[in-house]
């Protein structure tokens, strides 16, 4: 099991869902956590994985911004 790194919550205990949508391999599934870092998870038939984690509560900053699916794994 994995956990968040930044607070350590376990990434089993889904705080918010904010969005699921459906794959050809099965569901993504946007998350947020407890403090406030957006996942993204993907559920097939191996399981739910995170595959991309942002940062707890980013700062407002323009040149931050990425569209869903741009953000670069930070694990
Ligand atoms: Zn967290």
């Amino acid at each position: 099991m994995t956990t968040c790194p930044y607070c350590g919550w376990p990434d089993s205990d889904v705080v918010t869902v904010l969005s699921r949508h459906r794959t050809p391999e099965g569901e993504t599934v946007w998350t947020r956590c407890a403090c406030g870092s957006l996942q993204t998870r993907v559920i097939d038939a191996a399981g739910t994985k995170v595959v991309l984690r942002g940062r707890p509560h980013e700062p407002e900053s323009p040149r931050n911004v990425t569209a869903p699916g741009d953000v670069p794994c930070e694990r």
